[in-house]
């Protein structure tokens, strides 16, 4: 095993900001961020330095080029989360935008919303209006952590968006909104009594439900969705 100590600030943070990590070690590498001014420099570099904005705008749709410029241009810096932390989803929101492109043309017989929102589960990706309108649900007793929580616009659908990882790194998005959302294409009922869906798209798993408010849950992990749905369903109500 190579400890940190041994490091090599500009080799990791040039595969972290090229994305080459594989989940498990951007996660050990996001933990490190926060308390290594080395690497954290060389990541905020990175961002800085490459034209990648410049590059993701040209690679993205029109309506998507607002949406970079607003998770650039507005900081989103979640309420109680390290500003560093935030700047690190920051900084890869703007280069999974390069990819969107090829997720876009697999979900295109998704309603809108729902192809926004695989679109941000697959890219690990939230492109923030600012931060989330309601707390993030509580789910550690579910074993999940939150990365980041963030106002999103799916599409025309105004949701919160919370992005989740379990102890291997494993994420798993949670959206919620006032406004039900669609149902996605192909989806099947939940059990008898229960109001909502369940579907498969793109290699993901979709849950969908109204209790105890309209959300939808996608992860690569079935299980993991279902860890969502019942810590939602648990968790205590803040006082
Ligand atoms: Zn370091």
């Amino acid at each position: 095993m190579i400890g940190w100590r041994t490091h090599d600030p500009e080799r990791d943070a040039a595969l972290y900001v090229s994305r080459e990590m594989g989940s498990a070690e951007r996660r050990r590498f996001e933990a490190h961020l926060l308390r290594c001014d080395d690497c954290w420099r060389e990541v905020s570099l990175g961002r800085d330095g490459r034209g990648m904005v410049e590059a993701s705008r040209e690679i993205a749709p029109p309506g998507l080029r607002d949406d970079i410029r607003a998770s650039i241009s507005v900081a989103p810096v979640p309420r109680r989360l390290p500003r560093r932390l935030a700047l690190v989803a920051a900084v890869v929101s703007v280069l999974a935008f390069s990819i969107f492109g090829a997720a876009q043309v697999r979900s295109r017989n998704q309603p809108p919303p729902i192809a926004a929102a695989l679109t941000a589960a697959r890219t690990e990706t939230l492109a923030a209006r600012g931060p989330s309108e309601l707390p993030a649900p509580n789910l550690s007793s579910e074993g999940l952590q939150l990365v980041i929580g963030e106002r999103v616009d799916l599409a025309g659908l105004t949701s919160d968006a919370f992005m989740y990882r379990n102890t291997t790194g494993e994420a798993v998005l949670l959206f919620t909104s006032a406004a039900p959302f669609p149902v996605a294409h192909a989806a099947t009922p939940l059990a008898a009594g229960v109001n909502g869906w369940t579907a498969q798209s793109d290699g993901m798993t979709l849950v969908c439900g109204d209790r105890p408010m309209n959300y939808l849950v996608i992860a690569r992990d079935p299980s993991l969705v279902g860890l969502v749905q019942h810590g939602l369903i648990t968790e205590p109500t803040p006082s």
